[in-house]
């Protein structure tokens, strides 16, 4: 099964919170209200986002929403 992995450059990223809200994935946690630090497929902590749970599905929203280009996304087998 493939799984995504994100590198998020953490000198470019200035942690404006815009990967961490345009997630379909999020999104879709909070609607029902399961999102947490411990669930998101990503988040900002301390002024830096930060990959997060094994759920993201490489959609790439993040990606093109972040303006600082921090975000690349890696495929795993
Ligand atoms: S959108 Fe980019 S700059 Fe903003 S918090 Fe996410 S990774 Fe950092
Ligand atoms: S690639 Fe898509 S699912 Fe994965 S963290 Fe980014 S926006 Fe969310």
């Amino acid at each position: 099964m493939k799984t995504y992995r994100l590198l998020i450059n953490q000198v470019l990223c200035d942690g404006c919170g815009n990967c961490q809200k345009s997630c379909p994935i999020n999104a879709l946690l909070l609607k029902k209200n399961l999102l947490s630090e411990n669930t998101a497929a990503i988040y900002v902590q301390d002024g830096k986002a930060h990959e997060g749970a094994e759920v993201c599905d490489g959609c790439g929203v993040c990606v093109n929403t972040c303006h600082k280009k921090a975000i690349t996304i890696q495929m795993v087998e």
